[in-house]
């Protein structure tokens, strides 16, 4: 069955670029099964991926496409976890995508006892300053726990990405592709500082965090 859809150009370009990162997230492993969602703001709604799909094998015309509301309009039901991404865009009027992943690095930080909950990952490169920047820890809720939908709103007012614990990380961008990119540094910087546990790390000091912001005008 091919559901009909009635799309601008813009918004056709957008649901291939979904199938196109969805399926290159999926053969590189940062994505297993059907977990993960990705989604894009479009000029009259926004598109998510369905509910139970896999990343690996969407397809553009059954995207699910809702309004500001998050009531949907078109395609098929949409990923259970829509009100996360519906929180972030309702804070960060400039994003124009979302990515949430259970990437294996970031879903183990994510598990880790002691973690500074303002700031879960040390800013061991520049990369990761540039992309992320400080990560919060958004405390445990069970899936689909609506009360995570004001935490999350509150933390991404001040944050461009959040770090769901025992679960992963949702990360916002201008654009998929950027969204894609910030996540993907994420998910390596999580490998790196589960490699350098245990041994003695120089993380990039606030001075030369604060060089990058104003040499690079960050504004996460
Ligand atoms: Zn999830």
């Amino acid at each position: 069955m091919t559901i009909a859809i009635h799309a601008t150009p813009d918004e056709s370009r957008q649901r291939e670029l979904i199938v196109e990162f969805g399926r290159s997230l999926y053969e590189r492993g940062l994505t297993a099964g059907s977990s993960g969602n990705l989604s894009v703001r479009l000029a009259d709604g926004w598109l998510l991926t369905p509910t139970n799909a896999s990343l690996g094998r969407l397809d553009p015309a059954r995207l699910s496409k809702l309004d500001d509301d998050g009531t949907l309009i078109s395609g098929e039901p949409p990923s259970k976890e829509a009100f996360l991404h519906q929180a972030m865009y309702r804070q960060r009027g400039k994003a124009g995508a979302i990515v949430h992943l259970h990437s294996t690095y970031s879903a183990a930080v994510s598990c880790m006892c002691g973690l500074d909950h303002d700031d879960c990952i040390p800013p061991l490169t520049p990369y990761f300053v540039m992309k992320i920047g400080r990560l919060p820890l958004v405390p445990y809720h069970r899936p689909g726990d609506p009360a995570l939908a004001s935490v999350i709103g509150k933390l991404a007012c001040k944050h461009s990405a959040v770090l769901l614990a025992n679960h992963g990380p949702v990360v916002s961008g201008s654009t998929l592709e950027a969204a894609v990119n910030a996540a993907e540094e994420l998910e390596e910087t999580a490998k790196l500082f589960l490699l350098l546990r245990g041994v003695p790390t120089r993380p990039l000091t606030p001075q030369q965090i604060d060089e990058l912001t104003s040499t690079f005008g960050l504004d996460h």
